[in-house]
């Protein structure tokens, strides 16, 4: 079985941010899930190094264009590797059979007749690289996605894709593939934007304004529309137009922020039609994020938060686990330094790492290094072992998205349970007594392997920590077949490994 996962490809004029990471871990935390219960997985994220924009921010530092996007393309690569984002596919849009592949998809369309040249009078947003309708704009005439860019003027002739033929069909396969687009709310959003004759999307841009892109292959004073050439990436990843690409591609699945569901709602499944070749299987929308008190991030509020210097202080876990746990599907989520070292602190830290260290510190004190053997089980084992394989087994199954914070939210809230019960049982005063030893014995393996367990199922989401979780009751997970979430798999009377502080405390 295969799966076949994208990320947005990202625009190279600025530095990574937030955004970026977010999508990028959460489509890893996709693939690893995947990967454990036995998928075949191909994950691909990169970066698109066409159009007006990032031809200008090479500009503005004075470098020249192929050492802009060398550097800015190992920028990307660094942040992905510092977060543990196990992509298997890094895109750079200039590699050589990308452009050819653009290429023959536009002679393929335009053999169609369903390419026109016509003169275009309008509003264009340099920020979105779109011409602008005026009901596109604020009230004020600007862009709203970039009100202090100034919109502009432009009369130039371009090549057109006809989209208007395919809005019936694209409308009769969101109403046939009711999982076309999740969550609802956002499928709902693309039939609004089809509910309406579409116009014809321009998809070239004249030399003499923008070089850095695909020639066409039919006009070579024009390149290619940066999105009709970054969409392209999702196909040409898996090596079409050569065979062998369908089996990848009838599997492909899009995580996309919410401001890019029209080209990948409307645009792309259009580009495809056009070209002949069948739609991707999903896509996957998520929100966006902002800072405290819902207020935008921005340099000069100063609560731009930072991934490079979260993964830095804190290491890449503590932001994806406050990623993964805080990220709303179907509205905005917040964050903060603050809010992500709070939840590392109370959650990973308190919850988690501190039960698993008093549990196997104790077991190396008190029985000689290693994992004690269980006695019979009292009602209060049964119920917390039910209570932690019932709240991991999501993680043992295929998730999507949403299902991300849910699932780590029932971990959280067996955790508490678990504080609970290692309470309850008190085994340092069991300890104390012979009579009660065996009990103590019990308490300390249920414990033990139930957070065995727990990390797992964490290695989906935080996957250095969990194996040095894992590593400390030398329990490693053996990849060789698909995890099953099941109790009882620690061994009993096995050394421990060497115990170490987890997650430290941040200041
Ligand atoms: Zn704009």
């Amino acid at each position: 079985m295969k799966s076949y996962i994208t990320t947005p490809i990202y625009y190279v004029n600025g530095s990574p941010h937030i955004g970026h990471a977010f999508t990028s871990v959460m489509a890893d935390i996709l693939k690893r899930n995947r990967v454990a219960i036995g998928y075949e997985l191909l994950l691909s994220t990169g970066v698109d190094e066409h159009g007006q924009k990032n031809q200008e921010a090479a500009a503005d530092l004075g470098m020249e264009i192929k050492d802009y996007l060398d550097m800015r393309g190992k920028e990307f690569r660094a942040v992905f590797d510092m977060l543990d984002v196990s992509y298997d596919y890094f895109v750079r849009t200039s590699r050589e059979g990308h452009k050819t592949a653009v290429a023959g998809m536009e002679q393929t369309i335009f053999d169609k007749d369903l390419i026109v040249k016509k003169q275009y009078t309008g509003t264009y947003c340099k920020g979105c690289e779109e011409f602008k309708r005026e009901s596109d704009l604020t009230e004020d005439g600007q862009c709203p996605l970039h009100p202090t860019m100034k919109v502009e003027q432009t009369d130039e002739t371009n090549y057109f894709l006809k989209m208007e033929p395919f809005r019936e069909r694209l409308l009769q396969h969101i109403a046939d593939n009711p999982d076309f687009v999740q969550p609802q709310a956002f499928r709902n959003e693309l039939k609004q934007m089809l509910a309406e004759p579409l116009e014809d999307l321009c998809i070239s841009r004249p030399k003499t304004r923008v070089t850095l892109g695909v020639d066409l292959p039919f006009d070579p004073d024009f390149v290619t529309y940066v999105w009709f050439d970054a969409l392209a990436n999702y196909l040409t990843n898996v090596g079409w137009p050569d065979e062998g690409y369908a089996d990848w591609w009838a599997t492909c699945e899009h995580l996309i922020g919410k401001d890019i569901l029209k080209p990948h709602g409307v645009y792309w499944p259009i580009m495809l039609m056009a070209a002949g070749i069948p739609l991707p299987k999903k896509l996957s929308v998520h929100s966006h994020w902002v800072g405290a008190g819902g207020v935008k991030m921005s340099k000069s509020i100063g609560n731009v938060v930072d991934p490079i210097e979260i993964v830095d202080t804190l290491g890449a876990d503590a932001l994806r686990w406050y990623l993964a746990r805080h990220m709303r599907s179907d509205s905005d989520s917040q964050i903060s330094v603050d809010f992500i070292k709070q939840t590392y602190n109370s959650e990973l830290g308190n919850k988690i790492g501190n039960l698993l260290s008093r549990a196997a510190k104790f077991s190396k004190s008190r029985f000689d290094g290693k994992v004690p053997a269980a006695g019979p089980l009292s009602a209060e084992d049964e119920a917390i072992r039910a209570a932690v394989a019932e709240a991991v087994k999501g993680f043992g199954a295929w998730i999507d998205l949403p299902d991300i914070p849910h699932n780590l939210q029932k971990v959280i809230t067996v955790c508490d349970d678990m504080n609970t019960y290692f309470a309850e049982q008190a085994p340092w005063e069991l300890i104390k007594n012979p009579e009660t030893e065996e009990r103590c014995r019990t308490v300390i393996y249920v414990t033990l392997d139930c957070l065995r367990l727990v990390f797992e199922a964490l290695r989906q989401v935080i996957p250095t920590s969990a194996d040095r979780a894992l590593a400390m009751l030398n329990a490693p997970v053996s990849e060789d077949k698909a995890w099953k979430p099941a109790l009882d798999v620690l061994g009993q009377e096995t050394d421990l490994g060497e115990i170490e502080n987890l997650f430290p405390r941040a200041q």
